[in-house]
């Protein structure tokens, strides 16, 4: 039974809060892990009562995203960001990488993969200030892959449908939405994501790859920065970063309680939502960034008539408890990040706020 109850609502877009009962069982189990009388910090990773957490992690893993056979699961450090690299160096082989870029991570992405080799670029919102999930996306035979981000966590857009990319792997950078709803994994020849949105703390990025595309990491690569490499040695090639594993499996135990990600889904989109219903009923006072299309149930992101409206707003929600709502730095407005672990509550009492707050004029 939790012991503690939440006196925020925590909108934070990450780090980002994290399930109460995860971190209620951390609190139990920190100075005794699995009846070892130590803390899961103080382990050895070669130890059996940590071999067995990290193997638990993996298998909930596989088993909440229905993880087909045929593809191996790494739990790596460095962030999303060291992706943006690793996958062109694992996987361009001197072909041509193919990215679709629809904010400012696509972007990030493209920037690190021209460093390793060859790239294209078949979509772009940036035009129009990335408001939007391009439509048609033409798919080219000849590229070693298709990268896209699946949801922009800074402008609040996201991929309701993925492209069919037939025979070329489409990689994914999941970070701000895996496991926000059931995915079909084999759409996929390699998903990652920082761990610090939607799975738990940062420290942590899981990779899930097609065993083809890890087998076919160039021998010449930094052994740190191979996908085989780490595969071959059960993601401990070196020191895991073993308390980030423990809470992950933490976060991943919760989902599975709650009934999995179709109850998850459903509780993301109840939250997303009560938030859209409210920007939609006051058109004049809130303006969405994202076309209705294309909105995010993860990063919902929007505006006030003007900056001192803005600044009212977000000072009374300071004061309500409301915490994380001011928009990225580089786009500003407000944002609410409702990941996984937010509250349904929470939501709603912000869709509250913001009705009351609209009212005023
Ligand atoms: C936060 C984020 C990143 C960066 O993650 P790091 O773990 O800080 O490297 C990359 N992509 C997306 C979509 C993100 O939301």
């Amino acid at each position: 039974m939790p012991t503690t109850t939440r006196t925020v609502h925590n909108f934070y877009a990450g780090p980002a809060t994290m399930p109460l009962p995860a971190l209620e069982r951390a609190k139990e189990e920190l100075l005794d892990f699995a009846g070892t009388g130590m803390s899961v910090m103080e382990i050895s990773h070669r130890s059996k009562p940590y071999i067995a957490l990290q193997e638990e992690a993996e298998a909930l893993v596989r088993e909440l995203l229905a993880v087909p056979a045929g593809y191996k699961v790494l739990f790596l450090q460095g962030g999303a960001s060291l992706q943006f690299s690793m996958v062109p160096m694992n996987l361009l082989n001197g072909k041509r990488g193919d990215y679709v870029v629809t904010g400012d991570w696509g972007a990030k992405a493209l920037k690190e993969a021209k460093k390793a080799g060859s790239t294209g670029v078949l979509a772009s919102t940036e035009a129009t200030n990335h408001d939007r999930i391009p439509q048609a996306i033409e798919i080219k035979q000849d590229a070693a892959y298709v990268h896209l981000t699946s949801n922009e966590t800074i402008s609040g857009t996201q991929f309701h449908a993925f492209p069919d990319t037939g025979a070329v792997p489409l990689v994914a950078d999941m970070s701000s939405d895996i496991m926000w709803r059931p995915t079909d994994v084999s759409r996929f020849g390699l998903i990652y994501a920082g761990a610090q949105k939607n799975l738990g703390p940062s420290g942590v990025t899981l990779v899930i790859a097609r065993e083809d595309l890890v087998e076919a990491a160039p021998e010449s690569l930094p052994s740190m920065l191979s996908y085989k490499v780490h595969a071959k040695n059960d993601s401990m090639y070196n020191t895991p970063p073993t308390f980030g594993v423990y809470m992950l499996r933490n976060v991943l135990a919760w989902m599975k309680d709650q009934g999995g990600l179709k109850a998850i889904e459903a509780r993301n989109r109840e939250k997303g939502d009560a938030l859209y219903a409210v920007i939609d009923r006051h058109p004049d006072f809130y303006t969405g960034h994202a076309r209705t299309d294309s909105r995010s149930y993860m990063n919902v992101t929007f505006r006030l008539p003007d900056e001192a409206r803005e600044k009212a707003f977000l000072k009374g929600a300071d004061e309500r408890g409301f915490i994380g709502l001011a928009g990225h730095r580089s786009v500003g407005g407000c944002r609410a990040s409702i990941y996984n672990a937010c509250a349904v509550e929470s939501a709603k009492a912000l869709a509250a706020y913001m009705e009351e707050f609209a009212a005023k004029g």
